[in-house]
């Protein structure tokens, strides 16, 4: 049965992904975000901790957590800065399709990396004409001898420029066909190192938000890869990227989750001590129903996060409840961190308070891992197709 009580090991966990966030991060993330630096020394820091990888599992050195202590550590770090957490959470998307589809000995080689050194890793899925449209990539390989041939590009790819191998979905069919269920057929995800001739990091984005993090095209200039790059069989990427999706949707509605649990801590604050007609605007009741919306928000995003990485840890991963939770608190992130700058009012709008750069933030948990339109699709479907 579901049931949202926290073991002791988890409230642990929270504690230490908290103090870390509030005493190490919450102090430079304006800075960071300022700049549009990455700062690789959080990174290490975190790593050092044990809050990166941190499903990883632990015959591969790692802490192996479940789904949901995940999302209570993500949480809490995008309450200090979403940048950073869309890294680390990155991260882990990188490994997710070697945790779903790799072989023993490709968990030995890439997920021991991880744990062993500070590296980082990408997921490369989305290119400059392909984000929804997964199937419509145009990166594609070829079979040579024994080796794969991979040549395209890659877009958006969060941690590309730092990391040390990605994992790349590409297609057996340079022109894909009309026909999507034939085009996502062909489709093959690889496990491919950094430094082999041909891979290059292209231009870095300068983003409204999450501006810690890097995100940058990676460019495959026909790069040759050992038969054993590849994850499962030829055809089965489609099906390794969507399971991807399942599994890190719910890590989105935790880093929104983080977003909303900031705003409210930040209005009250403010509310309690900005005094407007000669009383705080605490006790204006307009003011009063937007902190009480932002709760609500707060509770049922939060709720919906852990059910749906509730079902992932039970083996009952469900894309629905996974897009639901990523869906509900990526538009409720948006729209309290945009009330929260209301509240604020023209200090709102400066960089003084932090809660502008919580809007800049919130903006793109309705954009990446699947726009809230494409969340919508998914749910939609499912409603149709079942039989009420
Ligand atoms: C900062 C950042 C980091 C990212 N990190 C990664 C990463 O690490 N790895 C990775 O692979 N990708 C990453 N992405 C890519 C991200 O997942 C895509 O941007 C996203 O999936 C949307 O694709 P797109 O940008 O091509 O928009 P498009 O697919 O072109 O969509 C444009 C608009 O049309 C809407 N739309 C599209 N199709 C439909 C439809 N059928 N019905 C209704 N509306 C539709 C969309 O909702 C959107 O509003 C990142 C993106 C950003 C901005």
């Amino acid at each position: 049965m579901f049931d949202l009580t926290l073991s002791e090991e988890q409230e642990a966990l929270r504690k230490t992904a908290r103090e870390f966030a509030r005493e190490k991060i919450a102090p430079v993330a304006g800075h960071f975000d300022e700049e549009g630096e990455f700062p690789t020394q959080i990174f290490r820091q975190a790593w050092e901790l044990g809050l990166m990888n941190a499903e990883v599992p632990e015959q591969y050195g790692g802490l192996g957590l479940s789904c949901l202590s995940h999302c209570l550590l993500m949480e809490e770090i995008a309450w200090a800065c979403a940048g950073v957490n869309t890294s680390m959470a990155a991260n882990m998307l990188g490994a997710m399709p070697i945790i779903i589809a790799g072989s023993d000995d490709q968990k030995q080689r890439y997920l021991s990396w991880l744990i062993r050194e500070p590296i980082f890793a990408s997921y490369c899925c989305s290119e400059p004409e392909a984000g929804s449209d997964v199937a419509g990539m145009r990166t594609h390989y070829v079979k040579d001898g024994d080796s794969y041939v991979l040549t395209g590009q890659k877009r958006w790819i969060t941690n590309g420029g730092h990391a040390s191998f990605y994992t790349v979905l590409a297609t057996s069919d340079a022109k894909p066909e009309k026909d999507l269920k034939a085009r996502n057929r062909k489709i093959a995800c690889f496990i491919v190192d950094r430094d082999l001739p041909g891979v290059k990091v292209g231009k870095e984005e300068n983003k409204m938000g999450h501006r810690a993090s890097n995100t940058v095209d990676v460019l495959f200039d026909e790069v040759r890869l050992p038969k054993a790059a590849i994850l499962g069989q030829e055809g089965e990427g489609f099906k390794i990227a969507m399971k991807t999706f399942d599994r890190s949707r719910p890590w989105i509605a935790a880093g929104a989750s983080g977003i909303i649990a900031r705003a409210l801590h930040e209005c009250r604050a403010y509310a309690l001590q900005r005094k407007t007609f000669g009383v705080p605007i605490a006790n204006h009741q307009a003011v009063q129903f937007m902190l009480a919306d932002m709760a609500v928000a707060l509770e049922a995003s939060r709720s919906l996060c852990h059910k749906a990485a509730w079902m992932v840890d039970q083996g009952k991963l469900d894309s629905v409840v996974s897009s639901m939770a990523k869906l509900y608190s990526a538009d409720m992130a948006m729209k309290v961190a945009t009330d929260a700058v209301q509240i604020f009012g023209g200090y709102g709008y400066t960089k003084e308070y932090p809660v502008e750069k919580l809007m800049r933030d919130a903006k793109l948990m309705q954009i990446y891992e699947g726009t809230s339109q494409i969340q919508r699709m998914v749910i939609a479907r499912n409603i149709l197709s079942s039989e009420g």
